[in-house]
């Protein structure tokens, strides 16, 4: 396939695997371009028909396409559906069908298998981290605040305390 639709296809779905999710950087090689209906059963070139995607991911799609495979059950299209209405990932990385489309999608490209499970997993993790990064600056900076308050109404107490003794004098 020439660079361009290429190119284009990896930017639209930010270089990763638009059906497990993993990226680019993760396999440590560019991923390759699934036709998602398969030339041999009709589908064209144009980039509506293709989806970046992983080899294994390509391999378990093989040429599979709902009008002439069983069971015949639409294959989600990455980028057309909304995956998010059809499945979505609970907390132990795995991913949980909501729809019987969601379920086929899920079975047919294997996408619990271990080590995605796990690449999710470690996602999440991260996500965590980071978010308790962002909660605990936002806990620095409001202490730092608070001690700049205090500073302030200390070095004023003192300033009267001065004062008041220099009255005395
Ligand atoms: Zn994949």
């Amino acid at each position: 396939m020439a660079d361009e639709p290429r190119a284009q296809v990896r930017a639209r779905f930010h270089a990763r695997c638009a059906y497990c999710g993993v990226h680019e950087d993760a396999v440590g090689a560019t991923l390759t371009i699934d036709h998602h209906r398969p030339r041999s059963r009709g589908g064209t070139d144009e980039v509506e028909n293709l989806v970046y995607c992983c080899a294994r991911c390509n391999e378990h799609k093989g040429a599979y396409w709902h009008e002439h495979d069983p069971p015949h059950v639409r294959l989600l299209h990455p980028g057309q559906d909304e995956l998010a209405q059809h499945l979505r990932e609970s907390d132990d990385g795995c991913f949980v069908g909501l729809t019987p489309e969601g379920e086929f999608f899920i079975q047919r490209l294997r996408l619990n298998r271990p080590q995605i499970v796990s690449y999710r997993r470690a996602r999440q993790a991260e996500a965590k981290l980071t978010a308790e990064l962002v909660a605990s600056r936002r806990r620095v900076e409001e202490l730092e605040r608070s001690m700049f308050d205090l500073r302030s109404a200390l070095e004023s107490t003192a300033d009267e305390i001065e004062r008041r003794s220099k009255g005395r004098r």
